[in-house]
């Protein structure tokens, strides 16, 4: 099969950082869309996914999942995109399209597992596909967004996984006005979920083990912000929220945000630990209290979010870095320090 060559960034091992690593991309097939990648967004996922923290990489790893770009090529069959068009991929590039789920627009939880942008089975080439860390990519047009005009395109890469994952469950939620939605922690989910919550029009609180993000989250669009390292202020809200989205990428302990619901209330998780979370089952018993979790969302949906995004000017807050500043990027999306996505300039791999 005729391929054509990509720079890229890959982990070669668990334990190694990311280097620069040549890949190959199908040429087009007829409905394929080739891009060359402008930004790629820096999700949490790509640094457990590189790291085996989910215990099912393959190697070598190219991440980026959150990706805009240019259209070089299409095939014959493409109608929606033409050369010079901007495109977008998020974390899938294809999927069954028969199943009951991907006939409801539930790519993402295909019954045979969607083809994710990384760590996936890549049919055409065989091996794992891989991410957005390089400077092109081919993906089947079904699976490539249009970016609506006006948006900037660096903020705009991260609404393709971070905003999704928390548009999606805020709207299978039907969370609105009238409604107390808490948003846990202050990361490029966090901050994306923050402002979908208030443009939805909820009243929104925001807990974030981060004393020095307060001033943000207000910024943001948080009505509250609670220091969730402050016992007496946690405790004002036990028992209150209709709705709780958790989008922490690590360890805590999740009965404290259970026990913030009230009566039916639903805690979604969105953020996905290496280790599992132990639940006491009195938090969840008493009263009714419902645990549920949520993935990205569907191709269908992702549009319908880039429109909302672009009616209601809501992009991301990003920090641009060149592709070679990767690992000084994880290491400090570790230390939560970030404010409040990395998105990488690809520029800085193509020279
Ligand atoms: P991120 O930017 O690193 O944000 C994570 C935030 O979690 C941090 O900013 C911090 O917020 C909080 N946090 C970190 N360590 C903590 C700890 N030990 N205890 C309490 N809070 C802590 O990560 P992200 O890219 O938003 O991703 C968040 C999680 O969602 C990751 O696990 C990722 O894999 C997952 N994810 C899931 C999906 C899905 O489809 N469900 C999609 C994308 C990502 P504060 O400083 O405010 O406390
Ligand atoms: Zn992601
Ligand atoms: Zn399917």
């Amino acid at each position: 099969m005729a391929t054509s060559h990509a720079r890229a960034f890959a982990a070669q091992s668990a334990s190694t950082p990311l280097a620069p690593y040549g890949i190959h991309r199908r040429a087009p097939g007829p409905v394929d869309v080739e891009i060359d990648i402008l930004y790629c967004g820096v999700c949490h996922s790509d640094l457990h996914q590189a790291r085996n923290e989910w215990h099912n990489t393959v190697y070598p790893c190219v991440p980026g999942h959150e990706i805009v770009g240019r259209v070089t090529r299409v095939g014959t069959g493409v109608t929606r995109f033409k050369p010079g068009d901007i495109g977008a991929v998020g974390c899938m590039v294809d999927s069954c399209r028969t199943c009951s789920s991907c006939r409801a627009g539930f790519e993402q939880y295909c019954l045979s597992f969607p083809t994710f942008t990384y760590n996936g089975e890549d049919k055409h080439l065989g091996g794992p596909t891989f991410g957005g860390y390089s400077t092109g990519i081919v993906v089947d047009e079904a699976f490539v967004l249009r970016v609506p005009a006006g948006l900037d395109l660096a903020a705009t890469a991260p609404l393709l996984c971070a905003g999704i994952t928390t548009y999606s469950p805020l709207r299978h939620w039907k969370v609105g006005p009238g409604q107390k939605v808490g948003i846990v922690g202050l990361g490029g989910l966090g901050h994306m979920a923050v402002k979908f919550a208030r443009a939805f029009g909820a009243h929104v609180v925001l807990f974030t083990t981060s004393a020095g993000k307060v001033a943000d989250g207000l910024r943001l669009g948080a009505h509250e912000v609670v220091v969730s390292r402050e016992p007496e202020a946690m405790k004002k809200h036990v028992g209150s929220f209709d709705f709780i989205l958790d989008a922490v990428s690590a360890q805590h302990d999740i009965n404290v945000y259970l026990g913030m619901l009230k009566l039916d209330g639903t805690l979604t998780l969105v953020g996905a630990p290496e280790q599992p979370l132990p639940v006491a089952a009195f938090n969840l018993l008493l009263p009714r209290r419902q645990f549920a979790g949520s993935a990205i969302g569907g191709i269908a949906e992702t549009q319908e979010m880039l429109d909302f995004c672009a009616q209601h000017r809501i992009v991301s807050d990003i920090e641009i870095i060149p592709m070679q500043k990767i690992n000084e990027a994880w290491d400090r999306l570790l230390r939560q320090d970030v404010r409040y996505r990395f998105v990488i300039d690809m520029a800085s791999l193509k020279g």
